[in-house]
């Protein structure tokens, strides 16, 4: 069977040349091993798995080459290069500084410095991850740094340039290795796709580049991952499927439907989402991650920012065009509020779908600061979509973002018309229970919003279900009991805009009673019926199921059980 190599090992670039997303700081370094001005120490930070390491070994084998070509580059064939090639050189010494980090490890370290080469030039010493090494150690380290013996070239790696002390770093040349691009990692997939006759979707590979975040060995690990998971075709749904990452598909639909103003379904979606096992906070933080790549993609200046495939980036392109900008920053704000807030937050999956709700239904013209939806527009229930026919501003929402279709604050129009913008109740309220044509400043034809309130809304046994769990549910918090109360009651439809609970006792009665002019709002509200009535009943005592004292239960007992009333009479037990 063959062996299976690892593509971090097997595509180890063997030149400057090769190394990935470096390309000025390998240039500079190998016009330093050509023209021979070396220093004694080097100092190579960066983030994990960029090259750092690989850098130094190049440069190890580099300087040894008996007989560079040209370019400066290293032969490969001769005695110092076949031994570096087979792992055998005695002239590269690395010390992994968070395994050994002891004053003992210096100091064998030390003694190995001491002695000369016997191919090629020079001794290299890599020691990787060196802020690891102890203070004392730190100190050993200290003298032999200074004054080095002339075929001696230290090289120090590290992750974390900061934790480094201020004598090591003046001692060294210091080469800050970047973070590898996108587009770079992806370039060197592909390259290693060609290589390895493996087809790979482009999209899928800049997933696998994402999850690697700017580390080529993450890339490649995760690239091999997925080869051996997926077999030799890498499609974006498989990778994505594999690496549990959201297909970029959900967030386009999600935004699409913000753009539509509809709620329902956002939740439907959301819904669809977390029951495929998708968590959802990660859900939350790309789906702010998506709207920042549309606000970049709205304008050329900042498009570079968008570091995507071709393909997504028309995508992207696309929706941002049909996005208004100010939708977009709300939306962003309103998913980076819920993104903070989310693991501290009690009842996740409902501060998700507020966050949802909020942003289908954002209103671009509404006064700036206020990030929060001022107007509620209708959602669920059926009619809406009847009306959406009806009125042309609401078949096209995106048209709704350019031209404000009722004027909030025109000082000179009464204040009815102004409130119709404000608030949320009210004027649909006023207008429905007593339309008064004679009233000017109120015209159909800028108010839409009353067209739809005006089209006969008829209460169904659904949607009156949901809006009372909702409402039951925001109860919860304040009031355990009633919430639960409530979710037990199963309110029915009586007409077009009424409905009856039925309760079981005149206790619950009171208590429904107390909060109903706050559900009724609620209820009105939501399904955008203004004259909606609730008739409370109790029903007689016998038909309902009625819940026992401890007492009852146990005389209940008795009457079936002959002995535990003598058990009772014999022990003068009170029964209470
Ligand atoms: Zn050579």
């Amino acid at each position: 069977m063959e062996e299976y190599i690892v593509s971090a090992l097997k595509y180890r670039p063997l030149t400057f040349d090769s190394v990935v997303g470096q390309r000025t700081l390998t240039a500079t370094l190998k016009n330093a091993v050509r023209s021979g001005k070396l220093a004694h120490a080097y100092l190579f930070c960066g983030p994990r798995g960029v090259g750092k390491t690989t850098c130094a070994r190049i440069f190890a084998k580099t300087v040894n080459c008996l007989s560079p070509d040209a370019n400066g580059d290293p032969c490969g064939e001769c005695e110092s290069c076949k031994a570096f090639a087979q792992g055998r050189s005695m002239s590269i010494h690395e010390l992994d500084a968070a395994s050994n980090n002891s004053v003992d490890d210096i100091r064998e370290l030390c003694r190995q410095v001491q002695i000369p080469p016997q191919v090629g030039r020079y001794k290299v010493f890599i020691i990787d991850e060196v802020h690891m090494l102890s203070a004392s150690a730190f100190n050993a380290f200290l003298k032999t740094l200074e004054e080095p013996p002339s075929y001696v070239i230290f090289i120090l790696a590290t992750t974390e340039k900061h934790k480094i002390l201020p004598t090591i770093l003046s001692r060294c040349q210091v080469y800050d290795f970047a973070r590898m691009t996108l587009q770079g990692t992806v370039d060197h997939l592909k390259y290693i796709s060609q290589k390895e006759g493996i087809t790979a979707e482009d999209e899928a590979l800049h997933l696998i580049a994402q999850k690697a975040d700017g580390g080529m060995r993450d890339a490649l690990s995760i690239y091999d991952q997925m080869v051996s998971c997926c077999g030799n075709n890498l499609t974006l749904e498989a990778v994505s499927d594999a690496l549990g990452v959201l297909s970029a598909d959900s967030y386009f639909e999600m935004v699409d439907h913000f753009i539509n103003k509809e709620v329902q379904p956002c939740l439907v979606l959301l819904n669809n989402i977390i029951s495929e096992g998708y968590e959802g906070g990660n859900f939350m933080n790309g789906l702010a991650a998506h709207l920042r790549n549309l606000l970049v993609a709205r304008d050329a200046s900042t498009l570079p920012l968008l570091d995507t495939s071709e393909n997504l980036r028309a995508r992207y392109q696309e929706q941002a065009a049909r996005c208004n900008v100010r939708m977009l920053y709300r939306a962003l704000r309103l998913c980076n509020d819920c993104d903070n807030q989310y693991r501290t937050s009690r009842n996740k999956r409902l501060s998700l779908e507020i966050t949802l709700i909020e942003c289908a239904q954002i209103d671009p013209d509404a006064p700036a600061g206020g990030l929060r939806p001022t107007k509620l527009a209708p959602f669920f229930t059926q009619p809406v979509a009847a009306a959406r026919k009806q009125t042309p501003a609401a078949a096209a929402p995106q048209e709704q973002n350019k031209t404000p279709h009722v004027v909030a604050a025109t000082p000179s129009q009464p204040a009815p018309a102004a409130r119709v913008r404000l608030s949320t109740l009210g004027p649909r309220l006023r207008m429905a229970t007593a339309p008064k044509p004679d009233t000017p400043s109120v015209q159909t034809t800028e108010t839409p919003e009353l067209q739809v309130s005006a089209v006969a809304l008829k209460l169904t046994d659904k949607d009156l279900l949901r809006t009372w769990t909702e409402f039951a549910n925001m109860l919860q918090l304040e009031d355990k009991a009633m919430s639960m109360r409530m979710l037990q009651m199963k309110p029915d439809t009586t007409g077009p805009e009424s409905f009856s609970v039925t309760v079981s006792n005149e206790q619950v009665k009171t208590y429904l009673l107390q909060i109903s002019s706050r559900l009724i709002r609620y209820l009105r509200r939501s399904l955008l019926m203004p004259n909606l009535r609730m008739d409370i009943s109790v029903t007689p005592y016998e038909t309902v199921q009625q819940s026992l004292s401890k007492k009852e239960i146990f005389q209940n007992y008795m009457s079936q059980n002959n002995s535990l009333q003598t058990l009772v009479d014999e022990f003068k037990l009170i029964v209470e």
